[in-house]
């Protein structure tokens, strides 16, 4: 059995390259070499915290869920893809039988196998094996570390579709790291109206300008809520999106919706608590929508990266090689050295 090499997350902030046999193949399965993978904010979690609420990493543990590679090997029942292909890889495996998934929602299926989220095996590492279902061929102009970014686009468009997005809306989005700056990427490309960005790191606002913000507000400097109302007429905006997973956004996402509006929280908080006045929230009858991943996006999110003339992938910053991922996941969390984005090539 051939040998290759993984990052095992050792429970808490420590890595270790370590070899794994790479695994056989089924007839309904594809063998693929791994290029690139992103850094999200769920590793970062993962790698803080050891877990996400009930979510616990064990002792050594791969994590990593996106992911591009070329196809080395198919099974027999294979016809989708052939060896050299370029492919993104679609994390998310579902049952694909319970009534969730028969119902379009394979996100919530609760049978669910989700690369690098326990106890499934996650992508920072050199092979992985694929149902032939997860993989989606990459656009021959996007390179391997632009495709990785086709997996959190997928949820930004996923939230979008789910808050009933119009052309013409106004939007606030609180939060421009890498999911951040995905959803503005996907309301400028649907034709928003008014886009309000807020940020505390001046490199993020940069790039939210850069990606078509027309208000870019640095959270320290200026009051968020009586700005983004006063910018409005004191009407509050058509939809927030809340991108940062903190107590004092997921506050301003209730507070500059307009009346009728939506709010729609996609950041993960690391705390197992937060609040909200619900007499704001019951006032404005404001839905609070959850995003769960995505379902049925990532080819939509290849596309529209393909065809933009704005460039998502100028958010990726910082590319690692793996025996480097330590560096790279402290750097991400800590997020410094202006990193918005940062990649591990294997
Ligand atoms: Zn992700
Ligand atoms: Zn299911």
């Amino acid at each position: 059995m051939k040998k290759a090499k993984a990052a095992y997350l050792l429970g808490k902030r420590k890595f270790v390259i370590d070899e794994f046999e790479i695994p056989e193949y089924g007839d309904d399965e594809v063998l693929i070499q791994i290029k690139a993978i992103g850094i999200c904010g769920s590793d970062v979690h993962y790698f803080l915290d050891g877990r996400i609420g009930d979510q616990i990493v064990p002792e050594k543990f791969i994590i990593g869920h996106e992911a591009t590679g070329q196809v080395v090997a198919t099974g027999k029942n294979v016809n989708s893809v052939k060896e050299g292909d370029r492919v993104v890889i679609e994390p998310a495996i579902p049952c694909g039988k319970c009534e969730l998934c028969i119902t379009g929602r394979p996100n919530l299926c609760p049978y669910v196998k989700f690369l690098g989220t326990p106890p499934i095996l996650g992508a920072f590492r050199q092979f992985i094996v694929m149902p032939e279902k997860n993989v989606v061929k990459l656009p021959e102009t996007m390179s391997f570390a632009e495709g990785t970014l086709a997996e959190p686009l997928a949820i930004a468009l996923y939230g979008i579709f789910l808050s009933d997005f119009r052309p013409g809306d106004s939007v606030a989005i609180l939060g421009a790291g890498p999911i951040g700056l995905s959803v503005l990427f996907c309301c400028k490309y649907g034709g928003a109206g008014q886009i309000f960005v807020t940020e505390l790191i001046e490199e993020r606002a940069e790039m939210a300008k850069k990606l078509g913000a027309d208000y870019v507000l640095l959270a320290d400097r200026v009051n968020i809520e009586k700005e983004i109302l006063h910018l409005t007429g004191e009407r509050g905006v058509d939809i927030s999106f809340e991108c940062a997973g903190e107590q004092e956004t997921i506050d301003q996402m209730i507070n500059i919706a307009a009346p009728g509006g939506k709010s729609v929280i996609f950041g993960i908080p690391a705390e197992d608590r937060i609040f909200f006045d619900p007499h704001v929230v019951r006032r404005k009858q404001l839905p609070i929508i959850s995003v769960r991943r995505s379902a049925f996006t990532t080819e939509k999110a290849l596309l529209m990266m393909n065809k933009s003339s704005l460039k998502l992938n100028s958010i990726i910053t910082h590319k690692f090689p793996l025996e480097n991922i330590q560096d790279a996941l402290e750097m991400v969390a800590s997020k410094r050295n202006g990193v918005i984005k940062a990649i591990i090539e294997p």
